[in-house]
């Protein structure tokens, strides 16, 4: 019988020892650190010996074949070990895929990963098609591939996933931009990454489509390794594009979507929206189908999510805008002026890029953290009004002082939370707590 090694006991890495069981392989599953313990009772429960705590070396090199979880970097030693001995090393996404004949839409990019694969899980199932929705989010693919019969799943697909993808070949793949991110696992060089990214497109022929943005000059000038001519492209610039987002509105070969009552607002939503239409669009939903299901889509929580309305000031949720790109694309969503909270732990920004935006539309910052030097400096001489404070609440209650009608207070904090909360949704989840208190009855 041959040995299937898992390297990582999480969501995927337990979904993977599953499947690798019911298909006959000896599995050993082994963990570094500690197992939640519903995934130790369900190894146990499916006789699926495991360990934690440890690697056992022989035990691992013993494999046929080892799937490793996406958290595991190239340079841990185990890895280089396994290297060395040249046993074959997939991801599970790589390793479920060989066991189902659904067809596959997977989505990557350094930003919008998320609500595009969320948006093209919406159109999908609500046109009827029987779906499932996996990669980063939420069940483990392999897991629903051992459960259910899907037709169809619609993948979010990380470059630590594509890293270890030999055959994967999505039906429906979608590159949505590349900026620099995650540089300590790819030996600090922006080209790795760039040719993590572009193993989405490895393996595609003419029966495949290819979606990418256009304009991103990173994709630009690589995509010349992109081996199937079926692309679909989403352009600002270019009016022969497959998806042209200009004047309010994306044409597509087949029509038009008005943007003004889009379900996600902003020009980066624009792309994300384009890119799940194109991809509605390649599986057979029809352009009228997808205009009667955009407006019941709702996003994930904490990217741009109005969460009250008091006096005519509307407050939004951007918890998730961690990094200044983020912060750049959600100033660039409103044509109303801003009030900005933002704050927390700086991991080496630069802040000169949102510059010229806050000039044109912010009229206060609110800076929320433990330590706002480095922000109370920057953006002092370049926004009028500037307000420190280490608390959320005094924070909300600032923005509602300087708010008036029509105004916007936006959490879009360009930096991670842990300062003051246990992450990015509890930074949010309190924020609309707050503000949902402080605007009662209003
Ligand atoms: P990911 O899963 O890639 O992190 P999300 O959809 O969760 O992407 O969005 C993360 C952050 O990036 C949010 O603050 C969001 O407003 C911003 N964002 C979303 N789509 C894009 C895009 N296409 N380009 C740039 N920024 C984006």
């Amino acid at each position: 019988m041959s040995k299937i090694v898992v390297l990582g006991g999480g969501e995927s890495g337990v979904g993977a020892a599953l499947l690798a069981k019911s298909k006959g392989f000896d599995v050993f599953l082994s963990d570094q650190g500690t197992l939640k313990p519903a995934f130790k009772n369900t190894l146990s429960d499916n006789h699926i010996h495991f360990e934690e705590g440890q690697h056992t070396i022989d035990e691992i090199l013993s494999a046929d074949e080892i799937i490793i979880s996406p958290g595991i970097p190239e340079k841990n030693e185990v890895v280089k070990k396994i290297k060395a001995k040249n046993i074959s090393l997939i991801s599970e996404i790589e390793f479920a895929v060989r066991y189902t004949s659904a067809k596959i839409i997977a989505i990557t990019g350094s930003n919008g990963k998320t609500t595009t694969t969320l948006l093209t899980y919406h159109l999908l199932k609500e046109a009827g098609y029987r779906v499932g929705l996996a990669g980063n989010i939420g069940q483990s693919f392999a897991k629903q591939v051992l459960d259910n019969s899907h037709e169809y799943y619609v993948l979010e697909i990380s470059s630590f996933q594509l890293d270890r993808c030999k055959s994967f070949s999505p039906d429906v793949a979608i590159l949505l931009n590349i900026t620099p991110d995650h540089l300590d696992r790819y030996e600090y060089k922006f080209e790795n990454y760039i040719a993590s990214k572009f193993r989405i497109f490895q393996n595609a022929d003419l029966a495949k489509t290819c979606i990418f943005w256009e304009d991103d000059q990173v994709i630009q000038s690589n995509k010349q390794g992109i081996p199937s001519s079926n692309f679909s492209t989403i352009s600002f610039k270019n009016n022969h594009s497959d998806a042209y987002i200009g004047d309010e509105k994306i044409t597509l070969k087949t029509g038009e979507i008005d943007l003004a009552s889009a379900p996600i607002k902003g020009p980066h939503n624009a792309i994300n929206m384009s890119a799940a239409i194109l991809a509605a669009q390649a599986v057979g939903i029809s352009l009228d189908k997808i205009k009667e299901l955009l407006p019941t889509f709702h996003n994930a929580p904490h990217r741009l999510e109005p969460c009250g309305l008091s006096k005519g000031v509307s407050f939004i949720n951007d918890s998730k805008a961690t990094n200044v790109d983020a912060v750049y694309y959600a100033l660039n969503s409103f044509s109303h002026p801003i009030i900005l909270i933002m704050g927390g732990i700086d991991k080496g920004n630069e802040y000169e890029v949102l510059d010229p935006l806050v000039k044109d539309k912010v009229k206060g910052i609110i800076c929320l953290g433990k330590d706002n030097e480095k922000l109370l400096a920057h953006f002092s001489g370049i926004c009028p009004a500037i307000f420190s404070t280490d608390n959320l609440q005094v924070a909300v209650q600032k923005g509602m002082e300087w708010g008036s009608d029509g105004d916007i207070v936006l959490l879009s904090p360009a930096c991670a939370s842990f300062d003051l909360f246990k992450n990015y949704e509890d930074r949010g989840d309190q924020f609309k707590h707050t503000v949902k208190q402080l605007t009662h009855g209003n």
